[in-house]
């Protein structure tokens, strides 16, 4: 028996009883006639001592020779402590060592296995496995457990049967670069890692499983944005015989079952808002309305005078920062420069002072005089001691740079607050999207959502203007979940691929499988998906997924610690017929 007990078990109310612990060396304190251990395993630490008096003094100096991370096992008995740690749980009693194991030795880790590490971020990818020794990297990963069994045990009881899709597929739709893999048994051909199980989960509503979920890994090749990983988890979800609302309101139901075991929290209905108000009042698709600062467009009281730029504009819209008329002329300064870098991409902010007097102080004021800036106040919502920061141009591109200079202001006058949470659905998004650069409209979800009911005609006439039966959970500010109803219809989805510049033939090589089961009655369906990491990293509290993810890859999508993506040797080539071209 490696141990009886873990180290974090041991109490008051266990003195006097025989254990043994197993665990790495902490901590060693040598006292010259006595030597304290921390021995710590995944579920705490706990002292043991050893006492030249009390034992033996060969186990003391066994026990003075122990480096850190040694793995040991400790045979003694639990005795009370005389100086007690209220700090820790079994700060009330040590463990008195009449029997010492050595079970494996460790070299000097590469840095302090402590809650705050002297480890920078590259060090403790490389040596990941000592990075979940400590506890907010080994915190993390159970709380991710525990978030993933709460999503079984809800889908589980609402009647959901967990389904495994396959890995090595064809291409799926999900917008970004395949992963592919080369088959060595079909020479020259290529299976391709999902995007996500899309195409197999609406099969398995022709197949009659009505509600389907999977916590199920994804692969998107695409260029790293931050925070983002090549190879992520889903809670994917598909219901058979539904409508958008039956939709929403089980996920909804879901969402409130997570805030509600796993943080405490309890929300009543979540708000809903249109893709369209959501881009007009947050100039985002995922609005942080955790905070205010709503987007007021000023073109009607605003493009009346000589002032060019605006008048000039597509939009001109500005925020009411609370509480920021008192910045000085450097903090504003600094907050232009902030627009006007590459990431944002402004040409340049006007601003107003709303004194506490009631009168404006603006950038403009040789153009503006108070009546006007009353109205500017008025139309962003801006009280006495707040700053409205004003952008102006083409409207989509602005609205952009707005939205983050809201967030980026939020963040600073600490609006964002962690435990604060701020479900929304965002409904109605467009179904296509133009891509400016080709002319060509492209789906925004994916090829198979379905247009709002009464809209297949318009995308004959203005394919643009066609809304979706599509949504989004937005938490926090951060599309937490997306999902739409589906084409269930063979024609339907046969029209759909013409829009999206699919040949015939195409649409058939690349989709026959899903038109052909449609052809054998496939239900009404529609379904969801959730980035489980981002939902987790959120209900902990934290901003990066990676802190959440065990083995997370690198910006670059590498992972350093078994140094993939690498090389493979000639001989492997060779046998899946490839011949590199570098
Ligand atoms: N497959 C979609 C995605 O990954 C989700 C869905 O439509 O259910 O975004």
């Amino acid at each position: 028996m490696y141990r009886s007990n873990t180290c974090g078990e041991l109490r008051a109310s266990h003195i006097g009883s025989e254990v043994i612990l197993s665990g790495w060396v902490h901590k060693l304190r040598d006292k010259g006639f006595v030597a304290w251990v921390d021995l710590r395993d995944r579920y705490g630490i706990t002292q043991l001592v050893f006492d030249e008096e009390r034992t033996s003094k060969e186990l003391l100096e066994q026990a003075r020779e122990l480096g850190r991370e040694t793995v040991i096992q400790a045979k003694g008995q639990v005795i009370e402590r005389a100086s007690k740690n209220p700090n820790i749980p079994t700060g009330e009693i040590e463990v008195l060592v009449t029997e010492l194991t050595i079970l494996n030795t460790s070299l000097l880790p590469p840095f302090t296995i402590e809650d705050d590490t002297d480890g920078g971020e590259d060090i403790r990818m490389k040596y990941r496995y000592l990075d979940i020794r400590r506890n907010p990297v080994k915190n993390n990963l159970i709380f991710r457990h525990k978030v993933s069994m709460e999503v079984r045990k809800y889908l589980s009881d609402q009647g959901f049967i967990d389904v495994e899709t396959p890995y090595l597929i064809k291409s799926t739709p999900e917008g970004a670069r395949d992963f592919l893999v080369p088959s060595r048994m079909n020479e020259g051909q290529f299976y391709a890692l999902p995007q996500s199980p899309q195409t197999f989960k609406q099969l398995l509503m022709v197949g009659g499983m009505d509600k389907y979920f999977q916590i199920v890994k994804c692969f998107r090749d695409e260029d790293l944005r931050a925070d983002r990983q090549p190879e992520f988890t889903q809670i994917d979800c598909e219901m058979a015989f539904v409508e958008q609302e039956d939709i929403l309101n089980t996920f909804e139901g879901l969402t409130k079952h997570l805030l509600k075991e796993i943080k405490g929290v309890d929300i009543q209905e979540f708000p809903r808002m249109t893709y369209d108000d959501a881009m007009r009042l947050y100039g985002n698709d995922k609005p942080d309305i955790r905070f205010g600062m709503q987007f007021g467009e000023l073109n009607t009281v605003a493009q009346h005078k000589d002032f060019n730029v605006f008048n000039t504009a597509e939009l001109v819209v500005g925020i009411a920062v609370p509480g920021a008329s008192e910045y000085t002329r450097k903090e504003i300064d600094a907050l232009i420069d902030w627009v006007k870098r590459p990431q944002v991409g402004a040409k340049g902010m006007v601003y107003v002072k709303c004194n506490e007097d009631g009168s404006y102080k603006s950038s403009v004021d040789k153009f503006y005089d108070q009546e006007d800036l009353a109205k500017w106040a008025e139309v962003t919502g801006a009280n006495p001691g707040d700053l409205i920061c004003v952008l102006s141009g083409d409207a989509n591109v602005t609205r952009a740079q707005l939205s983050a200079l809201r967030m980026e202001l939020a963040t600073r006058l600490g609006l964002r607050k962690p435990n604060e949470f701020a479900p929304l659905w965002v409904v109605d998004f467009p179904l296509l999207e133009l891509d400016e650069e080709t002319g060509t409209y492209h789906a925004m979800h994916h090829p198979f959502t379905s247009p709002k009911p009464g809209q297949l005609e318009l995308l004959e006439t203005d394919p643009g203007a066609v809304k979706a039966n599509a949504y989004d959970l937005v938490l926090n500010g951060n599309e937490i979940g997306g999902g739409s109803i589906r084409i269930h219809d063979k024609e339907i989805q046969a029209t759909m691929f013409k829009h999206l510049g699919f040949t015939p033939e195409e649409a058939k090589a690349q989709f026959g499988f899903l038109m052909d089961a449609f052809q054998y009655g496939a239900p009404p369906h529609g379904g969801i998906a959730f980035g489980l990491d981002r939902l987790v990293s959120i209900l902990g509290g934290q901003e990066t997924i990676r802190d959440f993810i065990a083995f997370p890859k690198n910006n670059s999508g590498r992972d350093v610690m078994i140094d993939a993506p690498a090389k493979i040797d000639e001989a492997q080539l060779k046998e899946l017929h490839i011949k590199l071209d570098l």
